[in-house]
């Protein structure tokens, strides 16, 4: 039996992830986490029995502890509910689908206990890559992506140990919005941001998959897990999303993973890793595949990609002062206070104005997220 504390159970990582565990018969889930919803996180707690429950608010947390007092099942707040679900004694494997720099502290804490992390809150490798990579390897303790790319070139990395790696080719399906230009997407709605081609995810991604900002917060992912130069990442747009990445070695062989968008794979995979189960659900049908086709990304339209490379260039808190300004920025977008093409606007005047930190810690981390916050708010 492998016990797993999974943040974020209610959002659509989290209720994929207890698909997987309803599934197989040797899962089991010891504490699970949430921010608001009530309701569900109580299903999953009469569904699934974990002796931990984490909701954010101390609040929520008392409502909840009256619904579920039939249960013996703990109920905690905040983000020392957050850390104690992280440690637990029980777990083997710490799932992150939080959103947010809240995943930070609750994974510096389960590597230090001797948990595996699998990683699908990407805010934490992107604010944090240096600290969490340096600990995962002290304490010899996996990440294992769950993010479907960086599961891909994980995958595309197996047996290749000592091989050199000339390229790590990372695909991106270019968003609802591929082809058209700044003009034309001065009116965007968040009705159009949200209609992702080709996946289904959780509000903030997709419409980080609009702005392609999900993409640059993935070369910075990829930079810190697979430790690879930033120049040898390269995105590459394909549409059909079949091909979910590729490392190119450097005799020039390319190898992929491809399967069809479903994000149960790469969970399943990290959980499992490195087995592979099976798995129900749509298959590819390579006769009904009528093309595959790539594409350069248009860096002047979707200039948040762009700003992600230079953010890495800089270091120090600069990825942290991209990603809250990204952060917030989307958020005001969804509450329609700003437009669409505002968004990469702010990040850049946040990376310029952000006080320069080389090798932050968490607190500087968590400072810069503060100072970032704060500019935004004296300014739009
Ligand atoms: P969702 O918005 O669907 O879910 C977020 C989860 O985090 C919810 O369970 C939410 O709880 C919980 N949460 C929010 N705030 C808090 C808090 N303060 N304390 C505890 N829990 C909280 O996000 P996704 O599942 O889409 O994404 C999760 C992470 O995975 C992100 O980092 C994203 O970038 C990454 N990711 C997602 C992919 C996808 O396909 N969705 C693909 C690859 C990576 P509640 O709903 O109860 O408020």
């Amino acid at each position: 039996m492998k016990n797993i504390a999974l943040l974020g159970s209610t959002g659509s990582i989290g209720t994929q992830t207890l698909e997987i565990v309803r599934e197989q018969e040797d899962l089991a889930v010891v504490a699970l986490a949430a921010g608001k919803n009530i309701s569900l996180l109580e299903n999953q707690i009469r569904e699934f029995n974990p002796k931990m429950a984490v909701l954010w608010e101390e609040e929520d947390a008392e409502d909840l502890r009256g619904r579920v007092k039939d249960l013996p099942v703990k109920v905690l707040s905040g983000m020392e509910g957050l850390l104690e679900a992280a440690v637990m004694p029980e777990s083997e494997i710490l799932v992150t689908a939080i959103v947010g720099m809240l995943g930070i502290r609750p994974t510096i804490a389960a590597i230090e206990a001797g948990k595996a992390i699998a990683l699908a809150n990407k805010e934490t490798l992107v604010t944090a890559g240096h600290i969490i990579m340096k600990l995962a390897e002290e304490h010899h303790m996996p990440i294992l992506p769950v993010d479907s790319e960086h599961s891909a070139i994980f995958q595309s990395l197996n047996g290749e140990r000592g091989n050199k790696i000339h390229k790590i080719l990372l695909t991106a399906s270019g968003g609802p919005f591929r082809g058209k230009k700044r003009e034309e997407l001065q009116a965007v709605r968040v009705e159009d941001a949200l209609k992702h081609p080709n996946w289904s995810m959780g509000r903030k991604i997709t419409v980080d998959s609009a702005t392609m900002v999900n993409k640059g917060l993935e070369v910075m992912e990829a930079k810190w897990l697979f430790g690879v130069d930033l120049e040898q990442i390269q995105v590459v747009v394909h549409p059909q999303s079949v091909i979910h990445s590729m490392v190119e070695y450097e005799d020039g062989a390319v190898i992929a993973q491809l399967g069809t968008p479903d994000m149960r794979l790469p969970i399943q995979y990290a959980l499992y890793y490195p087995r592979r189960r099976k798995l129900l659900g749509k298959r590819l049908d390579f006769s009904k595949l009528a093309s595959l086709t790539f594409e350069e990304p248009d860096m002047d339209t979707f200039r948040g990609l762009g700003l992600a490379f230079a953010a890495m260039r800089r270091g120090g808190n600069i990825p942290t002062a991209y990603n809250a300004a990204n952060e917030k920025a989307v958020s005001m977008f969804l509450d329609r206070r700003i437009s669409f093409l505002q968004i990469p606007e702010i990040i850049q005047a946040c990376m310029e104005s952000c006080t320069y930190a080389g090798e932050p810690d968490v607190g500087r981390i968590l400072e810069t997220e503060a100072e970032v916050y704060s500019f935004i708010e004296s300014r739009w």
